[in-house]
């Protein structure tokens, strides 16, 4: 049952807060629903949950339009094409995969004024040649600059998907290297780290994550 989950997935994100010394409260839960119903997004919702990601756009906007009265902060969290950016700087208050300078133009030109700014992670590669997304981490800075000069964007922080790996000290690693790399760059003001999915939430907590995005661990395997 969904709720029971929510409720042992938040459990599990407190005792890491604790267990690794994080502030209680520090570590927010982004519901992953891609291939999930609206159903079972209210679901989740009436358990209460509010922030929810998507991976798809088409997929994502039919499920925000059946959910449409419901109080929802929408992420999305997969791959930009260019000829999505509209629909996306439209209907989503957080971009968690900006990989270009091109993409976050294109987000920020296409951002509603009627709209606060589009809050955006940029994604970095942490996994070397295994990834094909995300920037380099020698890229970063450079990004960071050229993103905080766009109108219609806030810069919060960096999405990192690492590798799986089944051991708890490898998957801190890559963690690990973003955050010191990223505390680092302190003129920008970013205080997010989207660190961490069901497979390796407490060793991203372990490492600073300040929002988790889990999937599987909530509604269950994909089909
Ligand atoms: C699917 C997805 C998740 C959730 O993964 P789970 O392993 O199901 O928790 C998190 N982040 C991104 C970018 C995803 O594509």
């Amino acid at each position: 049952m969904i709720k029971t989950k929510l409720e042992c997935l938040l459990a599990q994100i407190r005792q890491a807060e604790i267990a690794y010394e994080r502030i209680p409260g520090s570590v927010l839960l982004l519901a992953v629903s891609k291939t999930k119903t609206a159903m079972e997004i209210a679901q989740a919702y009436s358990a209460g949950q509010r922030h929810f990601g998507e991976n798809y756009c088409q997929e994502a906007l039919k499920k925000q339009y059946e959910l449409g009265a419901y109080d929802i902060t929408w992420h999305f969290i997969g791959p930009i094409q260019s000829n999505k950016t509209k629909l996306i700087a439209k209907h989503f208050s957080w971009v968690h995969s900006v990989d270009s300078l091109k993409i976050a133009r294109r987000l920020s030109e296409q951002r509603p004024d009627s709209l606060p700014p589009l809050n955006v992670c940029i994604q970095v590669n942490i996994s070397g040649e295994h990834s094909k997304s995300g920037v380099n981490l020698h890229e970063l800075s450079q990004l960071c600059e050229d993103v905080t000069a766009l109108p219609n964007i806030k810069l919060r922080g960096v999405m990192g998907v690492p590798m799986p790996e089944d051991d708890f000290e490898c998957q801190r690693k890559p963690f690990r290297t973003l955050f010191q790399a990223v505390i680092k760059l302190s003129n920008y003001d970013l205080d997010t780290f989207s660190f961490g999915m069901s497979g390796d939430l407490n060793a991203a907590i372990a490492e600073g994550s300040t929002m988790v995005r889990i999937g599987t661990a909530l509604f269950g395997n994909r089909g």
